[in-house]
Formats: structure tokens, sequence, C-alpha cells
């Protein structure tokens, strides 16, 4: 098994020069900021002075677009709209939405639970989109578009 670093073992900020970078023994940027209303850690990087926490909302963190926007564009790819359609309504890059969609498959576990919440997507279809994911190369998502 592949071990996953976490939000709270790195920096999730793309901008920040100690971005992704693994807390040892000589890299320590991060520093422990408290616990939000839920409870859940929250940290800072000394280094960017951004703080996050190590649950959802930190995987998309320090992206230009907002999260509301990938999650949304996650969304209508899991209801069977293609790559190519989403770019030209959308106006984001087929490379760009690919990228997101390779790392929500990382992180599906954390990313079902919202779409299905608040994006009203079904089971079958994060499955189905995952598949897609693993099955990578193929450029259309619907069956038959
Ligand atoms: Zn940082």
């Amino acid at each position: 098994m592949e071990k996953f670093a976490k939000p709270g073992d790195f920096c999730p900020n793309e901008a920040c020069p100690d971005y992704g970078k693994l807390q040892t023994a000589q890299q320590q940027n991060l520093e422990k900021f408290g616990k939000t209303r839920r409870g859940v850690q929250r940290y800072r990087c000394q280094t960017c002075r951004k703080t996050f926490t190590e649950t959802f909302g930190t995987i998309f963190y320090g992206k230009r677009t907002p999260e509301h926007e990938i999650l949304e564009t996650l969304a209508l790819l899991a209801e069977g709209n293609r790559i190519s359609a989403l770019s030209r309504v959308k106006g984001h890059k087929e490379d760009t939405i690919l990228q997101w969609l390779r790392e929500a498959a990382r992180h599906a576990e954390q990313l079902e639970g919202v779409l299905m919440a608040e994006f009203k997507v079904k089971r079958a279809q994060l499955d189905a989109l995952w598949a897609y994911v693993r099955n990578k190369g193929e450029k259309k998502l619907s069956r038959d578009g």
C-alpha cells in the first residue's frame, strides 16, 4: 500500500517555497495552530504564513480556481458531460480538468461525501468517474455523449 501524505505532513500551498515538502527533523516549516470548532487540527506554515486544516478542503488548496468551481466541474463530469464540452463551457483547459480529476481520484473518499451531498452526484456516477480516471486516455466520459 502506498502511504499517503496528507496536509499536516506538508504545506499544501502551491505558491509556497516549501510546498509539498514532507516534515522531517530538518524540514519543519509547519506548526500546529489550534483547532477548528469541529476539533480538526489546524496548521500554519511558517514559510508562507498560511493556515490550513488536515481534512477536506485542503485538497485543492492554493489552486487559482475556487474549490467550488472545481467540485462543480467534477460533478458535471460524473453526470456524464465530456471534458471537451466542459472545457468550452467553463473555460478551463482540458488538461487542467484532467489534472483535477486525477487529483480528485487520489482523494476519492474525502470528496465523495461532498459531491453527493452538495452536488447530488450519485454513487454509481462517482464509481464510473473514478473508473474513468483509472482507464485514462480516452477523452470521452459518457458512453455515447
Ligand atoms: Zn507554506
